[in-house]
């Protein structure tokens, strides 16, 4: 990829926001959660079949016009990535593996029969908002800019086809970590009612509908004291495939790592493939495989699998202490988080916030 400052001149200022107060800034950076405050800019860009991609720009945050006719708001038609911009000691600012990103962005505009982003175009907003909106990127440990590009059927039209006319956007929110326990470890419930995707559906597909099937059985497993949800295969509902949000994996007593193989109805993870690929280099057994739920019990509780954590961009590595469904509740070995967990957590948030080499050449200087 070219230099983020050459790429940037792609998404042009056209229009400085008044910047948020002193006091209104301060609220935030002192106080970061997750995803409720959003920085003074956001970048966009048009499509139509006729001229592509254009109108390329970078421009004060703040409400969209858009036709209630708009596809989007009728039939779905939408795809949206999530990344982070993290502040290194000497205060540069870096993201994890744009490129990643843009590609599995792409995948997903071609699910979503929607126009696909050049690839320079998508990093090149990135670089661009985080140059106008750089105060923002905080600096606190665990912290980062998170990065939320999202594209939107805009066409006022209300027959079911693919939009002719396409709104791509960034924004971008400063965040703490995405749990408020920090590294500790959550209990999931495993849904055997409800399937977020099925065979030939959009689940390998970053799009808001699958996350829209994910909110009523979330909700439930709350209510019943349970922070995530862990989904099951909606052909047999026999194996584990993801959470509504993040990867998981399994970590057995010897040393082996399992996670569940993309077989096109789970998210490929950025994090996941990273994870994976670190432990490849370590020498560590590890595979992609079909994980059976009622084999995966009977290893949690004879203790053969040791460790469980589940992995994305939001939340990184998030230890799993526990998992429940109907009929079972099991701890993981003592629920507390493991060695391996804790060893990769450790390692990649190392290689993003700049304080190990990144020998793989997964980060991208904004
Ligand atoms: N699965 C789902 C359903 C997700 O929404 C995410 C978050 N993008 C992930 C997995 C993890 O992906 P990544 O590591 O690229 O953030």
């Amino acid at each position: 990829l070219p230099a983020a400052a050459d790429l940037a001149t792609r998404f042009p200022l056209t229009a400085n926001a008044a910047p948020a107060g002193e006091d209104a800034y301060s609220a935030v950076m002192d106080n970061l959660s997750f995803g409720v405050s959003f920085t003074d800019h956001m970048a966009r860009a048009t499509w139509t079949p006729r001229e592509g991609w254009h109108g390329h720009r970078v421009e004060a945050f703040g409400p969209l016009t858009l036709s209630p006719a708009a596809a989007v708001l009728h039939y779905g038609q939408e795809i949206f990535e999530g990344l982070k911009a993290y502040r290194h000691a000497d205060g540069s600012v870096w993201t994890f593996r744009p490129g990643f990103n843009a590609a599995r962005f792409n995948a997903s505009a071609r699910r979503l029969a929607m126009p696909e982003l050049p690839e320079e175009d998508f990093v090149a907003s990135l670089a661009a908002l985080v140059a106008a909106d750089a105060r923002w990127v905080p600096s606190v440990p665990g912290s980062s800019l998170y990065l939320r590009p999202f594209a939107i059927a805009t066409e006022p039209f209300l027959g079911v086809r693919s939009a002719h006319q396409v709104e791509y956007l960034l924004i971008a929110s400063p965040v703490g970590p995405y749990f408020a326990h920090g590294f500790e470890p959550v209990a999931i419930w495993v849904a055997e009612d409800y399937h977020r995707v099925g065979p030939g559906g959009m689940g390998a597909a970053k799009t808001g509908g699958n996350y829209a099937a994910s909110l009523l059985p979330q909700q439930e497993a709350y209510e019943k004291g349970f922070e995530q949800v862990c989904f099951l295969d909606a052909a047999t509902g026999t194996h584990l495939e993801e959470l509504g949000g993040m990867n998981v994996f399994a970590v057995g007593a010897d040393g082996t790592v399992r996670t569940p193989s993309l077989t096109g109805t789970i998210l490929e993870g950025g994090t996941r493939g990273s994870i994976l690929q670190l432990l490849r280099e370590s020498g560590r057994k590890v595979s992609e495989e079909t994980i059976n739920l009622a084999e995966l019990l009977e290893q949690i509780r004879s203790g053969e699998v040791s460790e469980m954590f589940a992995c994305g961009t939001a939340a990184v590595i998030t230890p799993i202490g526990r998992l429940a469904g109907s009929g079972f509740d099991v701890t993981v070995a003592d629920g507390r988080p493991g060695a391996v967990t804790s060893g990769l957590y450790a390692e990649l948030t190392d290689i993003q916030y700049g304080v190990r080499p990144d020998t793989h050449d997964w980060m991208y200087r904004l």
